[in-house]
């Protein structure tokens, strides 16, 4: 019984960015006796289909945007006489759908780390259950990845996981209700463990794939300071604490070492935090920004966030702490209207963020729009008899880009009116201008390399309906990537030693003290 785990896609580009860091937890997951699991990145190469065996094992985790193409790799799994396991964000929502759509033996929800070696042992007799819960695991049971399965060349960043779940509740995103709003924080040593083993091997870029790596705001602090019983305070701090002392570990690295993670824009009010994130090597952090305006703010639970000149002194402040960032917008907001899209292109570009993307609405399985859209859409059209609030399973080339109707504009002018955000952010000049706060020529030719491929990769390839365009896109991005892996592969380090920490931790009171304001 051979075990294959399998992230699908669509297209390869035979180099990725981020490695897929669920294959290599669920290879550390899987008890030696039933040997070393062989991983399958599909946005490197399509699986060889010839290597499933009857009676091997195919694990196959999915999210909305890729459940499609591991359907069918399901389906042709079972044809050859394999156990089909289905995992991932999506299959926890729609288990039956795993089982219709993807001929599952058995699906898997929630956490998968403590649950797989159960999964295995009943495939090994003859007889997976349909459904093991794996629930929400405590952030030290988080199992650790197996980076020694790692192909050599092939990825650019790798990936570690810091802290599961958000405490914030946004209408567009599954993150909170899937992984929980009680942030689950893994042990420190365990954290950099891996790093240092990450560099070890050569990679000095991480991706921190964390939910909110800014889980506790100086607000959530003060709130609770107000509260007659401290406990919520003394939790709050806690959660704190370990982040700063996390980072004083990560601050140990070797200078060399890039760290890049997603936060909330709030972060931008705590200057201890910043320069701690500086201090760690975090270089960058993608923060959603969602709309220019209070309007849409409001209208996706995410006025939290500033908007207008406090949103552009917020982003200035991750920039001025050496902290560069990606932002995130969405057009198609029920509150946007045609100027919507020149106001954000020319904000984006004033407020510095480094690199931006521009999303268009999508109703996620599993949040809050998601349901109400379900719930209140009337006369749902179907393309080719599927209905569009399963949109997923409509073939890529078949799809539309925009499912809720908008008040003000057509679905098509939506979709042009973003890619064309898109090609002006991305222009060469601009680009290259972002890139001065580089020194060195190699280090801004990188910045404008990776510029390039995200926009082909995540733009063109997401946004355009044109299937040439889109193919066109993808030789493109398999080019650049060719190139900007080898801007991005350093030495192995073989000797480095994990960094100790620096003052002894007294229980309940974790370096550095934190002061609520
Ligand atoms: S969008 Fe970000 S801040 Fe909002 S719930 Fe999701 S992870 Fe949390």
């Amino acid at each position: 019984m051979r075990i294959h785990l399998v992230n699908p896609s669509d297209v390869s580009f035979g180099t990725a960015v981020i490695t897929p860091r669920w294959q290599y937890v669920l290879a550390a997951a899987t008890p030696a006796r039933h040997g070393t699991p062989l991983l399958v990145d599909e946005t490197l190469e399509p699986i060889d289909e010839d290597s499933i065996q009857p009676g091997d094992v195919i694990g196959i985790g999915i999210h909305t945007g890729n459940a499609l193409r591991g359907y069918r790799i399901g389906r042709l799994a079972r044809a050859r006489g394999a156990y089909v396991v289905f995992g991932g964000i999506h299959a926890t929502l729609f288990p039956d759908e795993a089982r219709e759509h993807g001929a599952a033996h058995a699906v898997v929800t929630g956490d998968g780390d403590l649950v797989w070696p159960a999964v295995l042992d009943d495939c090994d007799k003859g007889g997976p259950q349909p459904l093991y819960a794996g629930g929400r695991i405590d952030g030290d049971a988080f199992y650790p990845a197996r980076w020694d399965l790692l192909p050599k060349g092939r990825y650019m960043w790798a990936s570690v996981q810091t802290v599961r779940g958000c405490p914030k509740h946004c209408s567009f995103c599954s993150v909170w209700r899937t992984d929980g709003q009680k942030p689950r924080q893994r042990d420190v040593n365990l954290v950099v463990r891996e790093i240092v083993q990450l560099r070890r091997l050569g990679f000095r870029f991480v991706v921190l794939a964390d939910d909110n790596f800014y889980p506790v705001t100086q607000a959530d602090l003060a709130a609770a300071d107000r509260r007659a019983d401290k406990s919520q305070l003394a939790a709050l701090t806690r959660i704190r604490d370990e982040r700063f002392e996390l980072m004083a570990r990560l601050a140990q690295l070797p200078d060399d070492m890039a760290f890049y993670t997603q936060i909330t824009m709030e972060a931008a009010e705590d200057p201890a935090f910043l320069a701690a994130m500086r201090r760690a090597h975090i270089r960058g952090a993608l923060v959603g920004v969602e709309s220019v305006t209070p309007e849409g703010l409001k209208a996706v639970f995410k006025d939290f966030n500033e908007s207008g000149e406090g949103l552009v002194t917020r982003l200035q402040a991750f920039r001025q702490a050496d902290v560069h960032v990606l932002g995130s917008f969405i057009f198609g907001l029920p509150t946007d209207t045609p100027e919507t899209f020149a106001a954000t292109a020319d904000f984006a570009q004033r407020a510095g963020v480094s690199f931006a993307q521009f999303v268009m609405l999508q109703p996620l399985p599993g949040t809050v729009d998601f349901g109400k859209w379900e719930r209140e859409a009337t006369d749902v059209p179907s393309i080719d008899g599927v209905p569009l609030t399963r949109y997923w399973l409509i073939p890529p080339e078949r799809r539309p880009r925009v499912y809720t109707p908008h008040p003000r504009m057509t679905a098509d002018e939506l979709r042009v009116r973003t890619q064309a955000v898109w090609d002006g952010f991305y222009a060469l000049n601009l680009v290259w201008q972002r890139s001065s706060f580089l020194k060195s020529l190699r280090a801004r030719l990188a910045f404008v390399l990776v510029s390039k491929l995200y926009r082909q990769m995540y733009a063109n390839t997401g946004i355009a309906t044109d299937s040439a365009r889109v193919r066109r896109s993808a030789l493109w991005a398999r080019w650049l990537a060719r190139f900007a892996r080898r801007l991005f592969a350093s030495d192995p380090m073989p000797a480095l030693r994990e960094p100790r920490r620096e003052h002894p931790v007294v229980p309940g009171r974790r370096i550095p003290v934190v002061t609520v304001p």
